[in-house]
């Protein structure tokens, strides 16, 4: 089961839960107190896959293949 991270805006603090896939926009109480003024949080997941496409950015241009797959990167 996936943790999903939640934000309360009553008292404005990040709590994470395990919940099934199918149950993570279902409303949830904050484990501080016990608001249900709660919002899942999606920074987690996005975050990550945007560091990945960063790093493979930062290699150089083109796909990185040296010009072997035609994509236009430099080789002359
Ligand atoms: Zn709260």
């Amino acid at each position: 089961m996936p943790v999903y991270e939640y934000y309360c805006s009553h008292c404005r603090t990040k709590f994470e839960a395990l919940r099934p896939m199918r149950a993570a926009d279902d409303p949830i109480r904050c484990e501080h107190c016990d608001s249900q003024r709660t919002a899942r949080v999606l920074s987690v997941f996005f975050a990550a896959s945007g560091g990945a496409d960063g790093e493979a950015r930062s290699l150089g241009g083109g796909c990185g293949c040296g010009g072997q797959c035609g994509c236009g990167a430099s080789h002359n």
